[in-house]
């Protein structure tokens, strides 16, 4: 039987930072102090400075990062808010909870991020923002998202849970917004060991009424000026963060090579749809995601080689039953649909073997060549 190829993951990036990861650990638990202290704070100065925004808040994971973003900017009853209609429910839960409505917006059918020139006929007179999500490790058209939402006057809100360190036009993810959210859920780019979340901004009033607003609404112990909530990013992830961070453009080119060697092994398979970047963006491969119609077939196929392969994502938010309130059907977004019934998201993470790859590569020519 053939090694297991693993879908994702820690061992190689947690083997090398495994002695400065546990001096973390020692110095929270030396440190008696476990809740806003010195370890978030020094995090929130390192990913506002990577970036390359005045401010950063951690929070507790990505959802809420997104609805503490919408509820700085006053978003709720009775607004609507752009969304991509293939990304991870999160996006979709996060404008949901603070009670807007999702208007969902088709990806562009080569890059998989929301289609600028759609984004015009969705809005109304209740549109307040536009949620970008920078899927799978791409950025989005940025430059075409910020014009649409100048000229008529909405907030933009990036969703970089799977971007960390991608650039648009040279400028880094997660500065393009009013107020951006992201997540270090375990498995990102940048993962804590455990939830986390933070938003960046470059205005201090929206920095600050986050700051209030995950702390119980108070910013002076124990006077409550606004209705808050308990969504803290905690001293022990903070400090595991401050560690992880430093090695990201690292482990992102660790990445990108994996995804070079995927890209020059499958491109002569005319069956398979592979990857395709914007010519001002740049991918950071959180998820290597390829396109086939015989999507199940090669799904089940790899699975029976010991190869983990998983599908990002296999049904649309408009198509789920915690959304069936909103009277979607199945053909109203078909782009998203067609995404759902034919991705397949490969093995990457940083430390995966050229040999594992080869496996994987191998295994997908045997597949379309018929030798199975
Ligand atoms: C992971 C993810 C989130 C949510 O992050 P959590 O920390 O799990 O809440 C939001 N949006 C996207 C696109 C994600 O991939």
């Amino acid at each position: 039987m053939n090694k297991l190829v693993l879908f994702s993951d820690f061992s190689f990036i947690h083997s090398q930072i495994r002695d400065e990861i546990f001096n973390d650990f020692k110095s929270v638990y030396d440190n008696n102090w476990f809740i806003n202290g010195k370890s978030v704070s020094e995090f929130e100065s390192k990913f506002a400075l990577f970036s390359n925004s005045r401010f950063a808040v951690g929070v507790s994971n990505g959802l809420d990062a997104i609805f503490l973003a919408l509820k700085a900017l006053g978003i709720g009853k009775g607004d609507e808010v752009i969304v991509p209609s293939n990304t991870f429910i999160a996006t979709v839960f996060a404008v949901l909870n603070v009670g807007a409505v999702p208007v969902f917006v088709e990806p562009d059918y080569f890059t998989y991020n929301i289609d600028p020139i759609l984004i015009e006929g969705k809005i109304t007179k209740k549109t307040k923002a536009i949620i970008p999500v920078h899927l799978y490790g791409q950025a989005c058209d940025m430059e075409a998202i910020l014009e649409i939402a100048k000229i008529n006057n909405l907030f933009v809100i990036e969703d970089n849970a799977q971007g960390h360190g991608a650039f648009f036009n040279d400028k880094i993810t997660g500065s393009f917004g009013e107020i951006n959210a992201t997540s270090f859920y375990p498995g990102k780019n940048i993962g804590a060991l455990g939830d986390g979340g933070a938003v960046t901004t470059n205005n201090e009033s929206y920095a600050s009424f986050i700051k209030s607003l995950r702390n119980y609404g108070s910013n002076k112990k124990y006077h409550h000026d606004i209705l808050g909530y308990n969504m803290r990013l905690d001293e022990l992830q903070s400090a595991f963060l401050n560690t992880k961070i430093k090695y990201i453009h690292q482990w992102n080119n660790l990445r990108v090579e994996v995804a070079n060697r995927y890209f020059n092994s499958l491109k002569d398979i005319p069956e398979i749809i592979l990857p395709f970047c914007h010519d001002k963006a740049t991918h950071v491969y959180h998820l290597f995601v390829i396109r086939t119609v015989r999507r199940d077939e090669l799904l089940s196929y790899l699975i029976s080689k010991n190869i983990q392969v998983l599908i990002h994502y296999p049904i649309p938010p408009h198509l789920q039953i915690s959304l069936s309130f909103l009277n979607y059907r199945k053909g109203d977004f078909v782009i998203a649909e067609e995404l759902c019934e034919t991705s397949l998201s490969l093995p990457i993470w940083p430390g995966i073997s050229s040999n594992e790859i080869d496996y994987v590569t191998t295994e997908i020519k045997n597949f379309f060549n018929g030798k199975k």
